[in-house]
Order: C-alpha cells, then sequence, then structure tokens
C-alpha cells in the first residue's frame, strides 16, 4: 500500500490526482488488476469525473455548497458539518481497473481528490492488487 501526502490550497477544492495514481501503479510492479484509491479523513473524498472542462469541478464545488448550506442549524458543534455531508455524498474511495500496468479510464475521466474542510494537509491511500 502507498501512502501519498498532499497539501489542499482552500476550503473546498477537488485536486486532479490522476499523474499521481498512474505513477503508484506503474511502481507497483502489478500490470493487471484492482487499485483501491482511498481517503482516510471525514471531509474529504475521492472522485472519478471529468478532467478536460475545470468548470465541472468549480460547479460540483458549487452545487455540493448550495445544497448543504454551511450555516445550516447542524448539531455537530465543530463548524465544519456541511463538510462531513460532502465527504458523505462523494465518498472516500473509488475503485479502478488496472490492465497492461495503466488505468483504464474514460477519455474524459480524471481521479479527483476532493477538499471539503481545508486548506489543510491530507493523505489518500492506493493498494494495487493483482
Ligand atoms: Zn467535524
Amino acid at each position: 500500500m502507498t501512502e501519498q501526502r498532499i497539501k489542499t490550497s482552500s476550503r473546498e477544492c477537488l485536486i486532479d490526482i490522476t499523474e499521481q495514481v498512474k505513477t503508484i501503479i506503474a511502481k507497483s510492479g502489478i500490470d493487471d488488476g484492482i487499485a483501491v484509491v482511498y481517503c482516510p479523513h471525514t471531509t474529504a473524498g475521492i472522485t472519478i469525473n471529468e478532467g478536460a472542462d475545470p468548470s465541472v469541478r468549480s460547479d460540483i464545488v458549487r452545487f455540493l455548497g448550495d445544497m448543504i448550506p454551511r450555516t445550516y442549524s447542524f448539531d455537530h458543534a465543530e463548524g465544519n458539518s456541511d463538510a462531513h455531508i460532502k465527504a458523505s455524498i462523494i465518498g472516500s474511495s473509488v475503485n479502478l481497473l488496472v490492465q497492461d500496468g495503466g488505468i483504464v479510464l474514460g477519455t474524459w475521466q480524471s481521479i479527483y481528490f476532493c477538499e471539503f474542510d481545508g486548506p489543510r494537509s491530507r493523505k489518500y491511500l492506493v493498494k494495487v492488487t493483482g
């Protein structure tokens, strides 16, 4: 298993980690199998979505913000309940198909680390099995 550190630069952002994950999988030496990319945080997540148009990323952040306002009367007293809910909606991991040493992704797909309570020092984990 590989642990990858990542620094996020704003409270909410989607960071493209596709190239980092490709490098980790290439270093694993496993040509065919499954890779799990996992986020061990309660206010961040991992997703796959369009990588070509950056407005898709900003739309996801903006829409989740409209849907889950930070000012809602949450019981959780840390002031980041919106981030917990957004992280649950996005999910904490993705499964990737590994073939010929690379990731099987659609033409427009990228892998994103999704920050909802940054900026922070974060990490994600990648496990490749053949
Ligand atoms: Zn909290």
